[in-house]
């Protein structure tokens, strides 16, 4: 009932035996924010900042527009982390104001990090939103759609280039922030012991890797009766990425839908997972869950 999901308030995530979890919530918007706070959430897990230039009224949003979006999530969570996402424009969300031409297969294609090594200048801006707004709270950085270790030392340089220029103007930002990555193509999953020793946490995309992995389209509705979110082989690809992180000492998120799958809460905590992120009104059934585990 809803009380009783309203007496988990204040709780921990913890199971019958003591095992910890933190639950964290995906958001896309300022508006967002309230919603997570009321579910009491460890933190935001992902911000998907695309939707920030998909709502922007036809425009580039500009350094300042985004620093304060990025600023209100990092002041209203105090002390708990909020994960921003770089801009996964592309695939599914489309920003049309760039103007780029269609794709036979827009999932494959132009999106993500590719577009943000790809447009340096427009990468920049919003890493100096991000870094600037580091200053008021714990804010960490997220890239999306990762194949490679050379995209995660591009991304690095750039952000390196925006750190640099903040200092030069004496701009305030956390010398410290930590940088991460989206786990969400079978390529990271592989690579995922090379990418640990470049970054410093991780969160599994289930729901692109689950149509990468099963080159199965997760909008294409003729597929809804193969598309198996629980494929045994998507179950081998989370364990050895919570393996290969860990044995670099990193943490381990999933982020994608099957986060807040509590038929998978048990095995995720038996994997080591060290969070789950889920949409706000996924957080208390989550941790109903997790507290009924042995
Ligand atoms: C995912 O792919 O699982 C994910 C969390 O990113 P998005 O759903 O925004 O593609
Ligand atoms: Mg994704």
């Amino acid at each position: 009932t809803v009380e009783a999901l309203e007496r988990l308030k204040g709780k921990d995530n913890v199971t019958q035996s003591g095992q910890r979890i933190d639950v964290c919530a995906n958001i896309g918007s300022r508006e967002d924010i309230e919603s997570v706070l009321r579910n009491d959430a460890n933190g935001i897990g992902l911000f998907r900042s695309e939707f920030i230039y998909m709502e922007s009224n036809g425009k580039l949003p500009t350094e300042e527009q985004q620093l304060q979006v990025y600023q209100l999530a990092a002041e209203a969570m105090g002390p708990k982390k909020v994960v921003i996402r770089t801009a996964d424009i592309g695939g599914d969300k489309k920003v049309e104001y760039l103007g780029l031409p269609a794709e036979a297969n827009p999932m494959m294609g132009y999106r993500g990090i590719r577009i943000s090594l790809d447009k340096n200048e427009l990468f920049k801006v919003q890493l100096r939103a991000i870094l600037r707004a580091s200053a008021f709270g714990n804010i960490s950085i997220m890239f999306p759609m990762i194949t490679s270790v050379e995209e995660v030392v591009a991304a690095k340089k750039i952000l390196e280039k925006a750190k640099e220029e903040l200092r030069n103007e004496k701009t305030a930002f956390d010398e410290n922030i930590e940088v991460g990555a989206m786990i969400e193509t079978p390529a990271a999953v592989l690579i995922s012991g090379e990418l640990a020793r470049e970054l410093d946490f991780f969160s599994i995309g289930t729901n692109d890797l689950t149509q990468h992995t099963l080159a199965m389209d997760r909008q294409n509705g003729r597929l809804t009766n193969h598309y198996n979110s629980h494929h045994p082989a998507l179950i081998k690809m989370i364990r050895i990425v919570a393996n290969n992180v860990h044995l670099e000492g990193k943490r381990i998120s999933i982020c994608g839908d099957l986060a807040a799958d509590t038929t998978m809460t048990e095995l995720f905590i038996q994997m080591g997972i060290d969070e789950l992120s889920v949409a706000p009104s996924k957080v208390l059934p989550l941790r109903k869950r997790i507290r009924e585990i042995q």
